[in-house]
């Protein structure tokens, strides 16, 4: 199995959360209305000042790719009407209805899918990675971030399946050479190398 680093936040619940006993679906959301880098502490903060017993989501990828846990990840959600009993919910932090979720989120959302995937057996495909848009009627995930599903899903099949330490170095090496090293693609490069090195010990 894969590994990720998830950062632990430790969040509290105001109340006993419900143990979730199936897991066949993964729901993408996004903060909407403002293009704001939320962590999970503030959307917890927010959730609970709408009287929720703590943040609805089970996971937060910050703009920089920095994954924060949210709700612990064996409880049922908050995050998807009707479908919560059987599904995650994952938040990249920003309004993809005005912003592009940056290339870090996308690259982490694709490493946290396949880690996941991996670990409740689920198809890595879209019936079971899905928009909340695709369940109710909502503009989350954002139009900007929707229209990368396939990407994500694409992304996420090569990290379950096809991924090597060779693959990933190789991957570094085609990237390095194609694009100007900005910030992005130096941050990119290093969360691809710290998942080489996972394959590496494991
Ligand atoms: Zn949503």
């Amino acid at each position: 199995m894969i590994k990720i680093n998830i950062k632990e936040t430790n969040l509290k619940s105001n109340s006993y959360l419900n143990e979730r006993t199936i897991t066949d679906m993964i729901v993408i959301h996004h903060t909407g209305e403002r293009d704001i880098d939320a962590s999970a502490a503030e959307i917890d903060q927010w959730h609970k000042n709408q009287g929720w017993t703590m943040i609805g989501y089970h996971f937060v990828i910050r703009k920089n790719g920095t994954i924060e846990r949210g709700r612990p990840e064996y409880t049922i959600g908050s995050h998807a009407y009707g479908e919560n009993w059987h599904t995650l919910g994952i938040h990249l932090s920003g309004d993809f209805e005005k912003a592009k979720p940056t290339d870090q989120q996308v690259e982490m959302c694709a490493m946290l899918i396949a880690y996941l995937c991996d670990k409740y057996n689920i198809p890595t495909d879209k019936n079971h990675i899905v928009g909340h848009c695709d369940l109710m009627s909502t503009d989350c995930p954002g139009k900007f971030l929707y229209s990368q599903l396939k990407t994500i899903i694409g992304k996420a099949n090569w990290y379950r399946y096809q991924s090597t330490p060779d693959a990933v170095i190789k991957e570094v090496i085609t990237i390095q050479s194609n694009s100007p090293i900005d910030e992005n693609i130096k941050l990119k490069i290093k969360a691809l190398l710290d998942y080489a090195e996972v394959l590496f010990v494991t």
